[in-house]
């Protein structure tokens, strides 16, 4: 199973917090040689759209998984954190290539399986299998939003939105410059930056050129466009 070694490192153990592989954690203890800890750093690529081969269940960070527009620009389909699986989409898709690549926009803990290996776990633990058609629902649940956000939403309310849904996955403290989001909404980063100090003159956050820190999280849920999903707190954690 090779992986990008440029950007993830083998950690020798590390507990497994992701929601779906813990369902068949007694299974992997007998079959450790399949599972690989790895990390990334800000900015790394877990997986690129001709990756058929490794899926990453999520431990810990926020990945954004970005469609290539085939003009060097990308906008992103949906933003994942903890207990979400990466390369869910194409589990079953006998080996066709995502639409997707997956970038680490904070540093990520993850755990690496081989995509027949979870096929195999699908086929043999029915938690497991709910958790990967939960993990794959959920994904095609967040794409779909985000059409739907982009087409009739703001840019400050889409703004607003994101940093909800990066609260729910990472907390309230957001390691990342304006940029990031620009990117990931596929807006301009003038129109960020409007957003953001509307955000701040409500007290609604704080921020630096490369940090931002939610200090009202219901200030910033009525900012929103309502297209937030419910999802776990990640600073109640
Ligand atoms: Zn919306």
């Amino acid at each position: 199973m090779p992986l990008n070694t440029a950007a993830s490192s083998r950690m020798d153990t590390r507990a497994i917090t992701n929601a779906p592989l813990a369902t068949v954690s007694a299974q992997l203890a007998d079959a450790v040689g399949d599972m690989q800890p790895v990390s990334f750093r800000s900015g790394a690529v877990l997986r690129e759209t001709d990756d058929t081969e490794n899926v990453f269940f999520l431990d810990d960070g926020l990945v954004g998984l970005q469609v290539s527009l085939g003009n060097g620009r990308c906008v992103e389909a949906a933003a994942l954190g903890r207990d979400a699986v990466v390369g869910v989409e194409s589990l079953f898709r006998n080996g066709a290539r995502s639409v997707c690549r997956a970038i680490a926009y904070t540093p990520v803990a993850a755990h690496a399986l081989s995509r027949d290996v979870v096929v195999r776990l699908v086929g043999e633990s029915a938690a497991f299998r709910h958790e990967i058609f939960r993990a794959l629902g959920d994904t095609q649940m967040a794409a779909m939003r985000r059409v739907a956000c982009a087409r009739f939403h703001s840019v400050g309310e889409r703004v607003a939105r994101w940093l909800l849904i990066a609260r729910s996955h990472i907390g309230d403290s957001i390691p990342l410059p304006h940029a990031v989001i620009a990117d990931a909404l596929g807006c301009r980063r003038s129109g960020v930056t409007v957003a953001m100090l509307r955000l701040r003159d409500a007290g609604v956050v704080s921020y630096t050129r490369a940090a931002i820190r939610i200090v009202n999280p219901a200030g910033l849920a009525q900012e929103t466009c309502g297209c937030a999903p419910s999802a776990p707190d990640a600073s109640a954690r």
